[in-house]
């Protein structure tokens, strides 16, 4: 594809700039070359479209009222999607333990190759894995792909992707699922570039089109005011992530089903420009915010770091997690990692307690599923209370400390 600016065209109107919803254009002072009399401060406006930020959505050319854009699409190679079969999971594995979203997964691929009559194959790669991968035996997969080498021990991205793109080159997947996770994000977003094919980031939603195969992926979009459901017709395979605790991890049967297919990595360059120096835990929190069943979040209504004190005080009492609305991240008062929302992570707890939070679209976009959710505003009005189960119109700072104080004595008595 290209797209250019005739300057000959452009009068610098702005109106290309305005229309851009991806910021791409901007407008120079420049000399037109019709113009070369003119002195440098008469010197025309004229715009410039950044590359690196067009997605050749056309706006800019339709929205022109002189005619200056020029769009030229390439021709589509053609891809025989006939060829693809099968709904594939990228299973993630840490330090000898099956993360929770590949069971997650898992249950809505075999849902989605039911549909298609498919199969449904995990592909896990690490080193010494077999075990792990006999344990997916009895979630109801057909296959799972083991890639198992020294190299692969720790989750590199160059050596795991190299790996995943040979194996689907040579099996033709239709559809690959993996988690909204940092492996997952790295990993899907290489391959779809290499595969030339498209991938839909942080669903909450997949369903299948039994004819065509073509998977609806849902997923947040415009700051998460609309959902979108997106469809990649035209090429195979069919790549998501998913964000953790959207779907339910299907029961383990009693009985191992499917079979073990043993990847040769041998002829492959399973070397890395990165390299694992070390594993550093984090340590700001006991319980991992993804597999907590209770949650405390605090947000802006704290009104410093100092007070989260007040919030790991609770959490610590009821077991629980501690969650945080994205001011309070951005303003440094707690680390990224507990970021709740839409560009945070995504929970679905027992309990989740909102402290301080106004409720906000993005926030409930990672929480609204939680089972019961407990907000203390004291704003009567603020939108948090819409989703609550119970709201408790008061000051966090005197509620907080009074509900730790209570359920600490509950747990001593
Ligand atoms: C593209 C995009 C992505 C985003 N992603 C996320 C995301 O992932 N997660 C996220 O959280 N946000 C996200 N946001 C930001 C989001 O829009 C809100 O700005 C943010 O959630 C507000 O945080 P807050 O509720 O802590 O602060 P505020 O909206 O300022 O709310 C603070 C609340 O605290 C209450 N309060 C104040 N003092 C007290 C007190 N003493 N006792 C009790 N209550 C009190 C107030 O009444 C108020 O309701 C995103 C925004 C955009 C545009």
């Amino acid at each position: 594809m290209d797209i250019k600016i005739i300057q000959e065209k452009c009068v610098g109107c702005v109106i290309c700039k305005q229309k851009c919803p991806f910021g791409a254009i901007t407008l120079i002072e420049k000399r037109h070359p019709l113009q070369e009399g003119l002195r440098a401060k008469e010197a025309l406006r004229l715009a410039v479209i950044d590359i690196q930020k067009c997605t050749f959505c056309g706006i800019c050319v339709n929205e022109c009222p002189f005619g200056a854009i020029e769009m030229e699409k390439g021709e589509e190679k053609g891809m025989d999607i006939s060829l693809y079969k099968g709904v594939w999971v990228i299973g993630e594995q840490k330090r000898g333990e099956i993360e929770r979203i590949t069971y997650e997964l898992i249950g809505k691929a075999i849902k989605l190759a039911r549909k298609r009559g498919v199969e449904t194959a995990v592909v896990l790669l690490g080193d010494n894995i077999k075990t792990l991968a006999d344990e997916l035996l009895y979630y109801g997969v057909d296959r799972v792909y083991v890639c198992s080498a020294p190299s692969l021990k720790d989750f590199l991205p160059e050596p795991y992707s190299k790996v995943l793109i040979h194996l689907i080159e040579k099996e033709k997947p239709e559809i690959i699922l993996a988690g909204s996770t940092t492996q997952g994000r790295a990993l899907l977003s290489r391959i779809a570039v290499n595969l030339h094919t498209g991938l839909t980031a942080d669903c909450t939603g997949l369903e299948i089109d039994e004819n065509t195969g073509n998977l609806a992926q849902t997923r947040p979009a415009f700051g998460g005011s609309v959902m979108a459901t997106i469809i990649t017709p035209k090429h195979r395979p069919q790549m998501a992530t998913v964000r953790p605790r959207v779907f339910k991890i299907p029961e383990r049967g009693k009985e191992k089903k499917g079979k073990i297919v043993e990847v040769d990595t041998g002829g492959l360059d399973l070397s890395s420009r990165t390299k694992l120096l070390k594993f550093v835990r984090d340590i700001t929190t006991e319980v991992k915010l993804e597999d907590a069943d209770i949650i405390v979040s605090g947000g802006r209504g704290l009104k410093g770091p100092e007070n989260f004190k007040l919030i790991f005080e609770l959490a610590k009492v009821l077991n629980a997690g501690v969650g945080a609305s994205r001011v309070a991240v951005d303003e440094g008062w707690i680390p990224y990692s507990h970021q709740v929302g839409q560009t945070g992570k995504t929970v679905a707890p027992k309990v989740y307690i909102a402290a301080g939070i106004s409720g906000a679209i993005q926030h409930l976009a990672g929480m609204q599923t939680s089972d019961i959710i407990v907000a203390i505003n004291k704003d009567p009005d603020a939108p948090i209370f819409k989703i609550a189960d119970y709201g408790i119109v008061a000051d966090l700072f005197d509620v907080i400390p009074y509900l730790t104080k209570k359920f600490q004595e509950l747990l001593n008595a």
